[in-house]
């Protein structure tokens, strides 16, 4: 058997301890416990990188501490529009949804696209006619109210300011996964609200294949989180599996040299989380802090939030 691991993110930015209270740190920390176990069980079951990734993804989605699902951010019109996407690196099959609203999980959406459509990405109103067509669940405005994400919007509107998630302690809600399973198989899973605020159908790199998401069996499975147009410039993810292929470093490396050293020379704040197929894990961020966890074994899953 193949050393399965899991990581996930939910979001990375100024995350300081000063600003989050003892309760808040635990609620945090249980989410995210609770969504790595899902995805864990998953491949310890012997199923597919896939099927654990899109697990703990949901779960994620469904918890309004993140932005993403029920948690997304609102836009500038007072809306959500939420990008997700989903690959696997065996097949390199991937699926990519943006600007989608009223859908409960944008990454089962992203996933049967993959799956069933001969596209990569679908966007908006064609994108929920496909999800009706495949039966995906859709919800009301009221499923996706949270009234801390929505004073985060009555303040950015108040300041026509578009904003990630809240600017005053830059945070990145986007939330991750990515597997490798039994047979060594790889796969990544990001999903987000965006920016609060955002106009124009703003898109990030969440749903970009080779930005925010990339898995590739010959290198590693990448989410990441972060000022999504940096992301995009720096093609993050597939930067680091191109390091892992033309280079021959190690993930280790490739993901210090990316996050550390690229991103920062352009400016880009953020993170990502990374593995290979021999199940190394890397949760690398330049920011003060990253939602994050990791399990590669029945012992207790690793769950961070800090730098430190
Ligand atoms: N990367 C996402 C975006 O730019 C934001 C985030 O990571 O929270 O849409």
């Amino acid at each position: 058997m193949n050393n399965i691991a899991i990581a996930i993110h939910g979001g990375a930015g100024t995350i300081l301890r000063s600003a989050l209270t003892i309760e808040k740190e635990q609620d945090y920390k249980t989410a995210l416990e609770g969504a790595i176990e899902e995805g864990y069980k998953v491949l310890a079951a012997g199923k597919s990188a896939v099927e654990a990734v899109k697990a703990a993804v949901v779960c994620l989605e469904n918890n309004p501490l993140f932005n993403a699902g029920k948690g997304s951010v609102f836009n500038h019109k007072g809306k959500h529009e939420m990008d997700a996407a989903i690959m696997c690196g065996q097949t390199l099959g991937a699926g990519a949804v943006a600007g989608v609203n009223h859908i409960k999980n944008p990454i089962l959406l992203a996933n049967k696209i993959r799956r069933y459509s001969e596209h990569v990405l679908l966007t908006g109103e064609g994108a929920e006619e496909f999800a009706r067509e495949h039966d995906l669940l859709f919800e009301s405005d009221t499923y996706f109210f949270d009234p801390f994400r929505y004073q985060q919007w009555v303040a950015a509107q108040h300041d026509n300011s578009v904003t990630l998630d809240h600017t005053e302690d830059r945070k990145f809600g986007t939330v991750g996964a990515v597997a490798c399973d039994t047979n060594g198989n790889l796969a990544a899973a990001t999903s987000t609200g965006g920016m609060t605020n955002k106009k124009f159908n703003r898109i990030g790199d969440s749903p970009i294949i080779g930005a925010g998401t990339y898995a590739n069996n010959a290198t590693c499975a990448v989410s990441c989180t972060g000022h999504g147009e940096y992301f995009m410039r720096a093609v993050v993810a597939y930067d680091v599996s191109c390091l892992m292929e033309y280079k021959g470093l190690s993930l280790q490396q490739a993901c210090e040299v990316v996050v550390q050293d690229k991103l920062v020379k352009i400016g880009g704040e953020g993170g990502l989380i990374a593995v290979d197929s021999y199940g190394n894990i890397e949760l690398a961020f330049n920011s003060e802090g990253m939602y994050r966890a990791a399990k590669k074994g029945p012992e207790a899953a690793f769950i961070a939030i800090y730098k430190d």
